[in-house]
Order: structure tokens, then C-alpha cells, then sequence
């Protein structure tokens, strides 16, 4: 506990200038990510400002500033609880493996546990209290991104973070261990703010290694035609294959939302949670 309330005012510590760091890449984003929507929008009629982008620029401080608490915290205690279970053989030999295989296998267990992670965000009820609030948009760009509850949003850390750390691809007194992890979380984060934009990309081929914008609008989509509950990958567009969830028709989305109500005030969302619901999850089946 001493070493977890340590870790927390480290992080307490660092808060204001991490808020200045947050800033300047707010505006780097909404350099490239402007230009890019406006290079090929979804959606040309699009507004700008559009509705809620007030609310999702504090959700944006919030998602950069609070998971770093939970991670820290579950980090802890997992080295209490089971750190001394993992061999020292086993993290020696991923220590020992080629940077580029690390990062490969930080992807592919990392993603495969942000699936069922979100996807148990969806069919949980308890859980998709607090995921609405990122399905709640009923226009997408890159900013979206950032607009989740904080417990939503560390559930979507932590429980990730759990298998990595089981597997020694996470170890966190390592500094060379945590470059690989460093590269790892660059690419989920820059790559979670692309597949949100309102840009009109397709890749090919490589839409069968990497999701697309369109993969992840699909997941956000609100028509009555389709079935809810597909493309829950942040990264690999395969484990939806594997898991049957995976749809990715030629045309995209003409509506986005959920069907269940939010608050319109950043404090109501927030609370919404904690009050009593009518409602019920999105729900998964074949394609
Ligand atoms: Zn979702
Ligand atoms: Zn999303």
C-alpha cells in the first residue's frame, strides 16, 4: 500500500506538467487530424464545431491524465499478488527475444485481451453503463476517441495490462522492457484516434492486418439493417474473424449512436452510471 500511495504521488506530482504536454499535442492532433478530415471526410456536411466537442475535449484531459492511476495501482497489485509466481526463466527468456517479436506478441496479446475486454463492455450490462458514453456520439471524428468514463477507460487498461504482465512482456522495473511496451501504447493511442476520424481511407490488403476507419465506424454504427456488437479490435482486424464478430461491408455507416439515452452534461454522463437504467447492452451474433 506504501508503495502504491508513493506511486500515486509521483503521478500527482507530474499532473501539471503533463496537462501542458497533453495541450500541445491536443493542438499537434487537431492539426493533422483537421487536415486529414478535410481531405476526404465521411461525411463533407459534417459541422465543426459539432455537438459535444466542448465535453469531449475535458474527456480528453481525463482519458490522458487518470489511467496512469489505475495502471499504476493494478501494477502493484499484481507484483503483490502474483509477481512471485511468474518463473524468472520465463521473463529472462522474453527479455532475451528480439525487440521486434516483443512488440509483435505486446500486439497480439495485448489486442486479444482489449477484445474481450470491450467486448464484454457491450454484453455486460453493468459494463455497458459505462461504455455508452463512448458510443453515445451520433457523429464520429478523431476526438471521439477520448470521450469514455474513467472507469470504462481503466477497465480497458488495466485488464490488458494483466496478461502482459503474466507473460513478462510487461516488466516494469526493466527499462528496455518498457521501450517495447512504449512503442506499443504509441501505436494503440495514435492508431485509436484514426480509426475514430471522419476520413473517408481504405488500405487494401492491409485491412486484413490493421483495422481501418471504416472497421471501427461500423463498430459505432446505429442502423436498424445491421447487427450491433461487431469489430471490437483496437489493432487486429483477425480476432473478429476468429471470434465471429468481424464486419466490414464496402459502403460505411449512415448513422452512429446508441439507443440508449445519456445526459447532455459532462457531470450527468459521468453519474450516469451510478443511477438506475432502463436499457439493455448491444447484443453479439453471426455475421
Ligand atoms: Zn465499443
Ligand atoms: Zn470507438
Amino acid at each position: 500500500m506504501q508503495q502504491l500511495l508513493h506511486e500515486w504521488a509521483g503521478l500527482l506530482s507530474t499532473l501539471p506538467r503533463k496537462s501542458l504536454g497533453l495541450a500541445a499535442w491536443l493542438v499537434a492532433l487537431a492539426l493533422v487530424f483537421g487536415l486529414l478530415e478535410r481531405w476526404r471526410p465521411v461525411r463533407p456536411a459534417q459541422r465543426f464545431p459539432r455537438r459535444d466537442l466542448a465535453a469531449d475535449v475535458i474527456y480528453y484531459f481525463l482519458s490522458g491524465l487518470l489511467p496512469a492511476f489505475a495502471v499504476a495501482a493494478a501494477t502493484v497489485a499484481f507484483a503483490w499478488l502474483l509477481g512471485g509466481l511468474i518463473p524468472a526463466s520465463l521473463l529472462n527468456w522474453v527479455a532475451g527475444l528480439p525487440l521486434w517479436l516483443r512488440i509483435v506478441l505486446l500486439i497480439v496479446v495485448g489486442d486479444t485481451a482489449y477484445y474481450w475486454t470491450h467486448r464484454w463492455s457491450h454484453e455486460l450490462p453493468l459494463l455497458w453503463k459505462f461504455h455508452l458514453i463512448h458510443h453515445s456520439p451520433t457523429e464520429l471524428d478523431w476526438l471521439v476517441n477520448t470521450r469514455a468514463h474513467p472507469i470504462d477507460l481503466a477497465l480497458a487498461r488495466v485488464l490488458p495490462l494483466l496478461p502482459l504482465l503474466a507473460f513478462g512482456l510487461r516488466q516494469p522495473a526493466s527499462r528496455d522492457m518498457e521501450t517495447a511496451a512504449a512503442v506499443y501504447v504509441a501505436l494503440t493511442t495514435v492508431w485509436a484516434f484514426f480509426v475514430h476520424a471522419n476520413v473517408r481511407v481504405r488500405l487494401g490488403w492491409l485491412e486484413q492486418l490493421i483495422i481501418t476507419p471504416a472497421f471501427h465506424h461500423w463498430h459505432h454504427h446505429n442502423e436498424r439493417s445491421a447487427a450491433l456488437g461487431r469489430n471490437y479490435a483496437s489493432l487486429l482486424p483477425w480476432l473478429d474473424r476468429l471470434f465471429g464478430t468481424y464486419h466490414l461491408p464496402k459502403e460505411l455507416p449512415s448513422a452512429y449512436g446508441a439507443a440508449d439515452a445519456l445526459p447532455s452534461t459532462l457531470g450527468g454522463q459521468l453519474l450516469s452510471p451510478f443511477r438506475p437504467r432502463r436499457g439493455s447492452p448491444v447484443t453479439t451474433g453471426p455475421d
